[in-house]
């Protein structure tokens, strides 16, 4: 990593980089990836703006945590977050940063990398958490378009989501406006997300995929692909019948662009299994023969 960036991550990011001995990061879709590169458990962020890092295919990249520093708040509970399961980590009084305090921070941020002659290639919502359950989440937006088109005109700004807020119009306003608006589908069968995401809000399967198709195709869906065992039941949403239903679910939504990815690193739970690439080859090929784009990371 060149000095410039290393030189804007935080302490604790820097001690997972130094011992990652990875000086080239294919960050795919989120800044997530990279900070839990190193072998280790699952974490928090500790910033509201964090990286600058370093990506091979989304070049410099800022991530944003519109969740408390020191907690998770989510309304999923995926049994393979990576900022653990709910309630697991951290402080369970940790407040969320104020509309104001992110454009502070991001400001901040952007001023420390333009001293170094640097600008974000991307600017990614993601974090500890649910970025949308952000009261201010639509505000918030507004703000980042406008300090981007100031400063950095030519990042794009990506949303990171588990499509449970798209009931709300603000969300869905808010999302129109991104660049990458980026939402989880995990399967086409309720039963295995539920097994999968444990949504802690009330999840209708028929409805997300409604509220996912009227983006009228300005919507990327990820789907990460797990296989294992988590609270006494398999996991696996690679089987022909997920698949089946997922494919149906695609066709309905038309999404621009399908992410497959699988895990990479600790989970809340030690007995899932990543998928092999050869088998998320073989799923991106289904899906690319049906006229869709996809990326696939293994
Ligand atoms: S939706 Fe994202 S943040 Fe929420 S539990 Fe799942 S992986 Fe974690």
């Amino acid at each position: 990593m060149e000095n410039s960036l290393l030189k804007h991550l935080t302490l604790n990011q820097r001690q997972i980089y130094d011992d990652s001995n990875h000086l080239t990061i294919d960050l795919d879709f989120s800044l997530i990836h990279y900070l839990c590169k190193k072998n280790m458990s699952t974490f928090l962020f500790n910033e509201v703006v964090f990286g600058p890092v370093n990506s091979r295919r989304l070049g410099v990249s800022l991530g944003m945590n519109l969740l408390p520093v020191n907690r998770k708040i989510c309304s999923f509970d995926c049994i393979y977050c990576e900022c653990g399961l709910n309630g697991e980590l951290g402080d369970s009084k940790g407040l969320m940063p104020t509309r104001e305090e992110v454009m502070q921070a991001l400001d901040t941020k952007l001023k420390d990398m333009f001293k170094d002659n640097l600008k974000p290639d991307v600017i990614t919502f993601a974090g500890n958490g649910e970025p949308t359950l952000h009261p201010e989440f639509k505000g918030i937006i507004d703000d980042t378009i406008e300090l981007r088109n100031q400063h950095c005109p030519k990042a794009r700004i990506a949303v990171l989501s588990n499509a449970s807020r798209l009931h709300k119009p603000d969300v869905v306003e808010a999302l129109l406006k991104v660049d990458d608006n980026i939402q989880k589908l995990d399967s086409g069968l309720k039963e295995t997300i539920l097994r999968l995401d444990q949504p802690n809000c009330p999840f209708d399967l028929n409805a997300t995929i409604k509220q996912l198709a009227e983006f009228n195709g300005q919507v990327i869906i990820q789907t990460m692909f797990v296989a294992g065992e988590a609270n006494g039941q398999v996991i696996n949403n690679n089987t022909k019948e997920d698949i089946k239903a997922w494919l149906l679910a695609l066709e309905q939504i038309k999404p621009q662009k399908v992410m497959i990815y699988t895990i990479e690193r600790d989970t809340p739970y030690n007995s899932l299994k990543k998928v092999p690439l050869e088998e998320l080859k073989a799923i991106a090929k289904i899906v690319e023969d049906k006229g869709f784009t996809i990326s696939v990371s293994g």
